[in-house]
């Protein structure tokens, strides 16, 4: 303004010098002339400052005669606000993120419990689309009578359960509500499927060993009793041995019970197989010694085994998992059936052990319960061999621990075949 001001003034004199030099007309002309030129001026800058407003995010026009000092500061503010924006929007969405990568389910709800907003986990846990459920009421969506008795009572410091079925499939879920914020709620949900299924399954377990460990128990402490209660004479020698004989096997297989739950116990307390290059052709040669002593000239004993194949892996678990396929193929395969034991590569550079037998054979239904703790597709046959109906779950274990698979084909009455695929990386060769 003090530019413009002393540009007009400055011309204001000059015009009256010219003036009194050459006559008032050519003084005031000059003036006029003057007047125009910053007219002018005036405008072209005002569109160039238009031009300008319709896009603030660019530099603001150069020479723009007094705007300049205008211009500048303003352009300063808005650069810092945009910057200022950004960095809040980029909050915003390290925020949002966080809250997506929860593992528990989040709903902010307002004060009337109407859905705002929610993350992809809550959707998954209670069916929620946001696209159509925002600014619905959580009870619309949460239905049951339980949850809503949760809410409206207010005491929140412990987790509801609920179980809710979604499509057919049923969902153990934990829902907590916290008050936050200016009358907001946030919910909070954790699904607990797992945890209450392990839960089942641990008292299914407890119950379970109580009941394999007191059969044997009450038929020693019987025998225990008579022998206490009789007279020392009364009992004639060959039947005390025979009642000691039969006192000896069920302690034995109590013992076999807790020896394979420790077995079990420590396969599970550590999580990966410690890695040896173990030769597993010697490994299933013993394991093979051990089956035809126990098979005692019962069983006809076919084998093909690659004395140059190796396994990376810990050669206990191993020899345990190798040693239970080849007793049980004996213990359920009846006298002059054949097992056949094999130790292959195969084209794929994957290994495969395997026993088949021309045995008893499982019903379909069974298979796929085989491996589970104290599962016996024949009860009578496992009990009378003494079986613990731990071993493969044992099995299963120690072939999970080495990435391998194990393999399962049976017919009922006409033998089967297990077999435990071992991947190419786990796979040595016994000349490298
Ligand atoms: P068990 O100690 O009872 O043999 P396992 O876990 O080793 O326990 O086996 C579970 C069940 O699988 C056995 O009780 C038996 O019914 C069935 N089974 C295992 N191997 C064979 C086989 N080779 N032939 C037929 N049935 C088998």
């Amino acid at each position: 303004m003090k530019k413009t001001l002393s540009t007009v003034s400055l011309w204001a004199l000059l015009s009256l010098a010219l003036g009194l030099w050459l006559g008032a007309a050519i003084g005031w002309g000059a003036f006029a002339l003057g007047l125009l030129t910053l007219v002018l001026t005036s405008g072209r800058q005002l569109q160039k400052i238009q031009l300008w407003v319709r896009d603030v995010d660019a530099a603001p026009p150069a020479a723009v005669g007094p705007w300049d000092d205008i211009l500048a500061p303003i352009y300063r503010r808005l650069k810092q606000n945009r910057e200022q924006i950004q960095t809040l929007n980029r909050h915003l969405e390290g925020m949002m993120m966080a809250a997506e990568a929860l593992p528990d389910g989040a709903v902010t709800l307002d004060q009337s419990m109407t859905i705002q907003w929610c993350n992809k986990t809550a959707s998954q846990h209670l069916g929620l689309n946001l696209a159509t459920d925002r600014h619905q009421s959580i009870f619309n969506i949460v239905r049951t009578p339980e949850f809503a008795h949760y809410a409206h009572t207010r005491q929140w410091d412990q987790p509801l359960l609920l179980h809710i079925n979604q499509r057919g499939q049923e969902r153990a879920l934990l829902l907590q509500l916290t008050p936050y914020g200016f009358g907001q709620f946030l919910l909070v949900t954790r699904d607990v499927t797992q945890v209450e299924k392990l839960e089942t399954t641990r008292k299914d377990f407890v119950a379970n060993v109580s009941h394999e460990l007191r059969t044997p128990l009450t038929v020693l402490l019987g025998f225990l009793e008579t022998l206490r209660d009789m007279p020392a004479d009364s009992l004639p020698m060959e039947q005390r041995v025979r009642y000691e004989q039969m006192m000896l096997e069920q302690a034995q297989h109590m013992q076999a019970i807790v020896s394979d739950l420790l077995t079990l116990s420590t396969l599970e307390s550590s999580p990966t197989a410690e890695n040896t290059a173990v030769p597993l052709n010697c490994v299933i040669e013993q394991a093979l010694q051990r089956a035809k002593a126990l098979s005692d000239g019962q069983h006809v004993f076919v084998t093909y085994i690659d004395d140059n194949l190796w396994v990376e892996g810990a050669e206990t678990e191993l020899a345990s998992a190798i040693g239970n396929l080849l007793t049980n193929a004996i213990r359920y395969t009846p006298k002059d059936g054949t097992i056949t034991t094999s130790w292959v590569l195969n084209e794929d550079g994957s290994a495969t052990y395997s026993v088949q037998d021309t045995g008893i054979g499982i019903a379909p239904q069974d298979i796929p319960r085989l491996t589970e703790r104290f599962y016996r597709a024949d009860k009578g046959r496992s009990r009378a061999t003494g079986g613990t109906g731990l071993g493969l779950a044992i099995t299963r274990h120690v072939v999970a621990r080495h990435q391998a698979e194990l393999d399962i084909k049976s017919r009922y009455g006409a033998g089967s075949t297990f077999s435990i695929h071992f991947p190419k990386e786990r796979v040595r060769f016994a000349n490298t």
